[in-house]
């Protein structure tokens, strides 16, 4: 199934993508929920009752009036992994990780597809980043690799905008300053689940930029696979249904080119994953 959540008159509303359009699920089943986290948590039986559902659901949306939200609008944890392909490590200058490297955006930086990703004023180093995100759909905590993909409900796409001069050059190499200012977190189109796309780790993954294509790899270039990721993060917090996990950028950063390119208002920014679709977004200047 492809789930998107859709502005509506009544707010955002959990839908269902079926032959060009958008099923209220909800609507369609009212012992059913209408938030995306509470759907994705219903597990695989819920599941089929979503989409035993679908066919008959009576209240849709023309896919091509719709106006899509981020299809985890309210997500309690952001969790990103940082320099997670081998190569963009090299690229960036930096040593391999051993253990991943963590930051964390906040939910005030979700944009939905279409939104505007704006630059900040206080910011003259705003770089793109094309990523694939696992969707969490079970809670768990110490969760042992073996079992690790029953936690992960489906995949969308992320975009991990980044201000590398708060990002780099900040007191204390912090990281998250520069990774969590709002509409840095540009996600979706759809969430696309499990059954659909079973094996993450080889899926083309690409961001053009005004049509030029910037980034060109594939996720089996992935340093951390999802199983360990998921079994190394959950030591440390409680996995909640609506999380989400950016899993690192390939190469071709805007930082790591020569000259340096960075992102401007009026640019155009599509990232593209095989079997998830693309996630475009316009940047223009914060007013
Ligand atoms: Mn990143």
């Amino acid at each position: 199934m492809r789930l998107v959540t859709v502005s509506t008159e009544h707010g955002p509303r959990a839908c269902v993508e079926w032959q060009g359009e958008y099923v209220d699920i909800h609507a369609a089943d009212p012992g059913l929920p209408s938030r995306m986290r509470d759907v994705l948590a219903l597990g695989t039986e819920g599941l089929e009752r979503v989409r035993a559902a679908t066919a008959s659901g009576s209240v849709r949306y023309e896919a091509a009036g719709a106006k899509l939200l981020a299809p985890v609008p309210d997500p309690v944890k952001i969790v990103c992994l940082g320099l997670n392909y081998r190569d963009h490590a090299e690229e960036s200058g930096m040593a391999i990780p051993t253990e991943p490297i963590l930051f964390s955006k906040y939910a005030t930086s979700v944009i939905g597809p279409g939104a505007t990703i704006e630059l900040p004023k206080v910011s003259t180093e705003v770089d793109y980043e094309a990523e694939l995100v696992y969707v969490i759909g079970k809670r768990g905590r110490d969760i042992p690799r073996e079992s690790a993909m029953e936690y992960i409900v489906g995949y969308t796409i992320g975009h991990d905008v980044s201000a590398r001069d708060w990002q780099l050059n900040k007191p204390g190499k912090q990281w998250m300053a520069g990774k969590t200012f709002d509409t840095f977190a540009p996600i979706g189109p759809a969430i696309v689940t499990l059954d659909e796309l079973p094996d993450p780790h080889s899926l083309g993954i690409r961001l053009r930029l005004n049509g030029e294509t910037m980034q060109d790899s594939s996720t089996n270039q992935l340093i951390f696979k999802a199983d360990e990721t998921i079994a190394y993060l959950s030591q440390i917090f409680t996995l909640e249904p609506g999380d989400l996990i950016f899993t690192g950028t390939p190469p071709g950063v805007g930082m790591a080119r020569k000259p340096p390119v960075w992102l401007k208002a009026g640019d155009f920014v599509e990232v593209e994953i095989d079997g998830l679709g693309v996630l475009s977004n316009p940047v223009a200047a914060r007013l």
